[in-house]
């Protein structure tokens, strides 16, 4: 690896010919050391990559340094590294980093990615997973909603708020622990729960949207008691009757199914927020039409898609090529547990498989990595503070061994709970090594994990102070068996539609 370094430092410096003298770009040397996936890469240091991740760390000081293969504001760094203020933000990333009293996080074999962003979770909701994906297909939400769990092939409800608060309560927390050890660093969709990751609802405290205004998702933007779906584009009353704050960061489910029905929905809510200037997301769109795909790039929405559960209830996603040549912002979302996936990483695997076999490889895996950080900050108007790691940004961070893999593509699908080393927020740690504790600078209410998930002994923070770790593992209504996390979720049902 060390010949391989000097040959590319050699041609950074001399630039190269080919025998028939056309040039050979550089970045195509560089992949031959770490391949970006579609992000350009800068090597500093050859010998990070090849290995297993062995994290050390050293020295002291109010800064944090973390050093690994970093993503940071669209560039891929082998060897980079962050230094990170005491502030919780990033102070400079690159290849050099300032000369600074700090402790030092050196993970040599690491890829150190932004936090990922779920922005599509019903977190009451995600504590169940059918044995089976139901084998009807639906054209509406509304149709699978009034059948019964034995016709509709799949059981969900919620524990009632009112009436079992306590089970309502740790559903919830046990549904964030799982995304919050899993990577995901910001959700949307929890509720008002504060635990283990930011909900971009609260905008209260070191948990919160850093952007200072709520994140308001609608699951019903236009409600049919009788679960009649529209049959013509909506007329003044039903789009006065869509109600959000137009000072928030907005983001409704809209057209999840293949009808008219919920196509119709898209415009109703498209008109709805003609005047709004705040962020503005739609989830699912999943029976969008070009023309609706303009307006949505005139009146500047985004798109949060969440494939899997649309295959498993629709046997159809978005059309997700003909957003990303509309120049859509698009973001995904795990969606809930009985037709989703239990990670950000396992939809996102999801859309690659369905990339990959049924779209033509369209989407780059940066892109799709895009999806899980920056673009799902953007959609809700959080750029510049999440979801790139440049400099100025919150440190919200996972990292990842990349178990001696070459390229990002083959570090994201093969990673999962196991191969997650440490998450960050707000460069305090979050869940990490027990052999850590004390080292770094954490978030508050830490415990250690007791079940050593993935043979890992592992401590988690930010958990709520009036319930413990232990209790809320010891609750018994939460169903899904966490050790399915420590690999990655098959993807079959992503492409058998
Ligand atoms: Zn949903």
């Amino acid at each position: 690896m060390k010949r391989l370094s000097l040959l590319v430092t050699v041609l950074l410096l001399f630039g190269c010919a080919h025998p028939n003298n056309q040039p050979i770009a550089v970045s195509s040397v560089v992949s031959e050391v770490f391949d970006g996936s579609g992000y350009p890469v800068e090597v500093c240091d050859s010998s990070y990559v090849g290995k297993p991740a062995n994290c050390i760390l050293s020295g002291s000081g109010s800064s944090q340094i973390i050093r690994g293969n970093v993503i940071s504001d669209g560039k891929l760094y082998v060897g980079g590294g962050l230094l990170i203020g005491n502030d919780g933000r990033i102070k400079a990333s690159g290849c050099k980093l300032p000369q600074e009293a700090a402790v030092t996080l050196d993970c040599p074999g690491s890829l150190i990615s932004a936090g990922f962003i779920n922005l599509h979770e019903h977190i009451d909701y995600s504590f169940q997973q059918p044995p089976h994906p139901p084998t009807l297909k639906w054209k509406h939400r509304y149709e699978w909603q009034k059948l019964s769990a034995a016709e509709r092939g799949f059981d969900y409800w919620a524990p009632d708020k009112k009436k079992s608060p306590d089970e309502w309560t740790e559903v919830s927390e046990r549904a964030m622990l799982r995304h919050a050890l899993s990577g995901s660093t910001s959700i949307s969709g929890a509720k008002d729960f504060r635990a283990f990751l930011r909900n971009l609802k609260l905008n209260t405290d070191s948990l919160a949207t850093p952007y200072g205004k709520p994140v308001e998702d609608s699951t019903f933007p236009i409600w049919s008691e009788s679960k009649q779906w529209l049959t013509a584009p909506c007329d003044t009353t039903q789009i006065n009757a869509i109600k959000f704050d137009k000072d928030d960061p907005y983001i409704p489910h809209v057209g999840e199914g293949t009808n008219d029905g919920a196509r119709f929905e898209i415009g109703c809510v498209l008109d709805a927020i003609q005047s709004k200037t705040t962020p503005n997301a739609f989830i699912h769109v999943v029976a969008i039409d070009d023309a609706q795909i303009e307006r949505l790039k005139t009146q500047d929405v985004s798109a949060v898609v969440s494939p899997r559960s649309n295959f498993q209830l629709y046997g159809a996603t978005a059309p997700l090529v003909n957003l990303k040549t509309a120049g859509i912002n698009m973001a995904i979302g795990t969606d809930w547990s009985p037709s989703g996936s239990l990670t950000e990483l396992d939809e996102a695997r999801c859309l690659a498989r369905y990339n990959r076999d049924r779209l033509n490889g369209s989407f780059t895996w940066s892109d799709i990595h895009r999806m899980m950080t920056e673009n799902g900050a953007k959609a809700v108007g959080l750029q510049g503070q999440l979801g790139k790691l440049a400099v100025g940004e919150y440190a919200d961070i996972v990292i990842l061994d990349s178990a001696g893999r070459h390229s990002l593509g083959e570090v994201l699908e093969n990673s999962a709970l196991k191969e997650t080393i440490a998450v960050f927020i707000g460069g305090r740690a979050a869940s990490f090594p027990s052999a850590w504790v004390g080292k770094l600078s954490e978030l508050d209410n830490c415990s250690p994990d007791p079940r050593d998930l993935c043979g890992q002994q592992r401590t988690v923070c930010g958990g709520d102070a009036q319930r413990s770790l232990t209790k809320l593992l010891q609750q018994s209504t939460y169903t899904i068996d966490d050790t399915k996390i420590c690999v990655p979720q098959p993807t079959d049902d992503c492409v058998a539609l």
